[in-house]
């Protein structure tokens, strides 16, 4: 195989990806969501040609427990957003669909007027495989929209799992919608979360304006103990009804506020871009070593540290010794 990116023929998608036609993205995104090694390689070419033209938009991840209204607030932000001129993507990564096929999120009808809105591309979060080969498809999404010049990712998470985790990995602000009883929810939000929060907003503030007060006033006091004071941010609590809109122009304000400072994006960036690398090293890696290891004997070895006759340790270094190639 002589050659690098640079010796491939164009992608036939790639000039119309790069004319933002909606059909030549969402064909583009299935390639990069095949595991077929020909498609795997179609994909990679794909995205090299269309890097370049990647990158200008602002990417919001967005978590909360089922029900707290993601949806909702993503179809009312959105839409505001369109209507505005902005071109909005909106992707998804649900760990259900890792573990069933099936997902949380995917199912309903979700986001009716967003979906029809001429600026904007839904897109369910690809099924099955690993959480980290989900959050990897939804990366290279990223790059697809923002090379068809969507120049609003929001990314949709649920709140359960590691993909918050991954999910604020790949976003340069991160968004934790909660609900307007903070009291019950501050116990049930795990620390671990509330830590990758740039913002927080309490949702349904319209159900129950004095809770949703309170809830902004525990946040807020919960996100500044949480913060170290040399933070380049600050992370906020707000609060807002996705049903009514009220509150949603304040929240895209501090989206803005927070991209104001060019430095702050721009080192999130390249702790994005690092992340993903990593992740493509330590996933190339493994298939490597899995392609040279001896099926047999991995199997052996497992079978043997189960049976708790090696440990997981032993198990391990004795595979890596008995290694092949
Ligand atoms: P998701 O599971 O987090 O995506 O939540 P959904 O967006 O499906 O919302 C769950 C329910 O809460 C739906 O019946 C929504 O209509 C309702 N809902 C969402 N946001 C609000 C809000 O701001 N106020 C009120 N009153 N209801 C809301």
């Amino acid at each position: 195989m002589p050659a690098g990116p640079a010796a491939d023929p164009p992608h036939p998608l790639a000039a119309p990806l790069l004319a933002g036609e909606r059909r030549a993205l969402a064909k583009a995104i299935t390639l990069a969501e095949s595991t077929r090694p020909d498609h795997e390689r179609e994909a990679q070419t794909l995205l090299s040609q269309v890097l370049p033209h990647a990158g200008r938009s602002v990417r919001v991840g967005l978590t909360g427990v089922p029900g707290v209204g993601k949806s909702t607030f993503i179809e009312a932000l959105g839409v505001r957003l369109a209507d505005a001129g902005h071109r909005v993507a909106v992707l998804a990564v649900d760990p259900s669909s890792v573990r069933t096929g099936g997902s949380i999120m995917g199912d309903k009808t979700r986001m009716p007027a967003l979906t029809v809105h001429e600026g904007a591309f839904i897109r369910p979060s690809p099924s099955g495989g690993t959480l980290g080969g989900v959050a990897r498809r939804t990366r290279e999404a990223i790059t697809l929209c923002e090379a068809a010049g969507f120049d609003v990712l929001l990314v949709e998470t649920v709140g359960v799992g590691q993909s918050e985790t991954q999910v604020a990995a790949m976003t340069d602000l991160f968004v934790l919608l909660t609900l307007p009883n903070a009291g019950d929810e501050l116990q049930g939000i795990k620390r671990g979360i509330m830590e990758l929060a740039d913002l927080c907003v309490v949702n349904k503030a319209d159900t129950n304006p004095a809770a949703a007060n309170r809830a902004q006033r525990e946040l807020s006091a919960a996100l500044r103990l949480l913060t170290p004071h040399d933070a380049p941010w600050r992370p906020r609590a707000l609060q807002a009804s996705a049903l009514t809109g009220a509150g949603l122009d304040e929240v895209w304000a501090a989206v803005e506020e927070y991209r104001s400072d060019p430095g702050r994006v721009e080192r999130r960036r390249r702790e994005q871009t690092g992340a993903w690398f990593e992740e493509l090293l330590r996933e190339a890696a493994w298939r490597k070593f899995r392609a040279g290891v001896d099926a047999e004997r991995l199997r052996a070895l497992r079978a043997e540290v189960l049976a708790a006759r090696l440990t997981p340790v032993q198990g391990v270094r004795e595979l890596m010794g008995d290694r092949k190639g």
